[in-house]
């Protein structure tokens, strides 16, 4: 017999899930001596749940965890029907706290169980142990003897979600309790070893769920889906969710049809989330396509644009993003551009009366020939042209041969192109000189049917 066998518990709860958690935190609560067995060596991080409601929140309340939780959660965030041509046919917002807490809150399950697990730490009579899975119990006298052992298979490292075999040996251990609860999860081991059947219903239809998260939470591409949206759409159901921290949860119901296998192919998920693009700046949309046109041409190592709009045509959204504007607008130089480095500048010009829109984009590249690069580029803006008519260059391209310091890059040395690019407005219904916005609606329509194109050339 080993000295660990003498270990005798209160209550020993079996998984370190949300119910665990809670659970250990109740029972921290009131002084009683708990053990809490978990089978994944680390916190596996696994997102699933996303909402919860206010009477959840009363039972964080009774633990002391609400108002930290509350913190990283998203708090009456307005649910939505939509129809399949994107119009709205319901919405839900209670904003009303009858129970002192709002009713919809959306959460990272992750921040949820990490933050649980943290404070766990406040009660020394709670004691959790990782990587211990309950394998057999026996029910003796006055309580349950418990036989624990190290996982040797578990599902997710903190690297990777494949399946991973543990090195050492199993190592049972036993322990004594006089209760024992399993909050083991959907394929319990507690429910299984007492010959308890799973009761309960889940939902009939398979779906496809899709975690994202954004790479800066400050610039998320997810602004533009606000809502809590079920897509009401009979050809394929959508819920999208939104989340802290630039997270978002998508789902795709399977149709008749659909396969598991090919609804986890990349391109396939792909192709689901082409639907709900965002799209880049209005100096974005000017600039990356004069990037992109030296880049098919020679190695572009810098670009740095300065977009001009009219301070009439700037509006509160783009007031409010400035540094949003600029760090997407580099970062989209850099990956749909193709420069190794890219950098952008806004500048509202309060000019009266306004000016048309003006973008200038220096490029450096390797050495290149001049008309080369000239001809990529006036191609490339013949194309641009080809939805926003508007667009065209200012004055001749500026060539020169430099070497500079680009920071970040060291010393660079090669050919420096210089464009002077006008946007003037169709003036259908805005003024002309709101160039800035005639880009951003031609341009997302222009991706629009490129989209349906796209869709439509993938069958029904
Ligand atoms: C896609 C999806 C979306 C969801 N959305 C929501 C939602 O919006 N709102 C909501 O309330 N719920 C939602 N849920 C459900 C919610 O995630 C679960 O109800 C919740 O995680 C269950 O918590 P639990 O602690 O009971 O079980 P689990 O989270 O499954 O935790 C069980 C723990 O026990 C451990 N374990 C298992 N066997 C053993 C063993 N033998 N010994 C020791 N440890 C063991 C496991 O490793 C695990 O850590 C969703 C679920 C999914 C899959």
């Amino acid at each position: 017999m080993n000295a660990l066998d003498t270990e005798s518990f209160d209550v020993v709860i079996a998984g370190l899930g949300p119910t665990g958690l809670v659970l250990a935190h109740l029972l921290g609560q009131r002084g009683h001596r708990v053990l809490v067995l978990e089978r994944e060596p680390v916190f596996y991080g696994n997102a699933r749940a996303v909402y919860t409601d206010d009477e959840c929140m009363r039972v964080f309340q009774a633990v002391n965890m609400a108002d930290e939780l509350q913190q990283r959660m998203l708090r009456e965030t307005p649910c939505q029907w939509v129809a399949p041509d994107g119009s709205v046919m319901a919405q839900y917002c209670p904003t009303e706290r009858p129970f002192g807490w709002p009713v919809v809150n959306f959460f990272y399950q992750p921040y949820l169980e990490s933050t649980l697990a943290e404070r766990l730490e406040r009660y020394p009579n709670v004691e959790v142990r990782r990587g211990r899975e309950l394998t057999q119990f026996t029910r003796e006298g006055d309580g349950v003897t418990i036989v624990h052992e190290a996982t040797q298979t578990y599902r997710f490292t903190d690297s990777s979600d494949a399946k991973t075999t543990a090195n050492g040996p199993p190592a049972p251990r036993t322990v004594h309790a006089r209760w024992l609860i399993g909050a083991d999860g959907g394929r319990s081991t507690v429910r299984t070893l007492l010959g308890i059947e799973m009761t309960g219903k889940s939902f009939p239809e398979p779906w496809l769920v899709v975690d994202l998260k954004a790479k800066s939470p400050d610039a998320s591409g997810l602004r533009h889906v606000p809502y809590f949206n079920f897509f009401c759409n009979p050809d394929g159901p959508v819920v999208s969710c939104p989340q802290p921290d630039g997270h978002h949860r998508f789902e795709f119901m399977l149709m008749p049809g659909d396969t598991k296998e090919e609804m986890e192919k990349p391109e396939t998920v792909r192709r689901l989330l082409s639907r709900y693009v965002n799209m880049v700046t209005c100096g974005g949309q000017a600039t990356i396509p004069i990037v992109a046109a030296v880049s098919r041409v020679a190695k572009v190592h810098y670009a740095e644009i300065v977009a001009a709009i009219s301070s009439r045509s700037a509006g509160p959204g783009t007031r409010a993003n400035i540094d949003e504007f600029v760090e997407t607008t580099a970062s989209a130089l850099e990956r749909v551009g193709g420069a190794t480095r890219g950098r952008a500048i806004l500048i509202l010009n309060p000019a009266e009366p306004p000016q048309l829109m003006r973008d200038t984009v220096f490029v450096l590249s390797d050495d290149a020939d001049e008309s080369a690069v000239r001809a990529s580029i006036e191609a490339m803006v013949a194309e641009v042209q080809t939805y926003v008519p508007g667009y065209r260059l200012k004055q001749e391209l500026q060539f020169d041969h430099v070497r500079v310091s680009v920071p970040g890059l060291g010393e660079v040395s090669g050919l420096k192109t210089s464009a002077f690019l006008e946007v003037e407005g169709a003036a259908d219904y805005l003024p002309a000189f709101a160039g800035n916005l005639d880009i951003m609606t031609s341009a997302s329509r222009a991706t629009g049917e490129r989209i349906a194109r796209f869709l439509a050339s993938q069958g029904p």
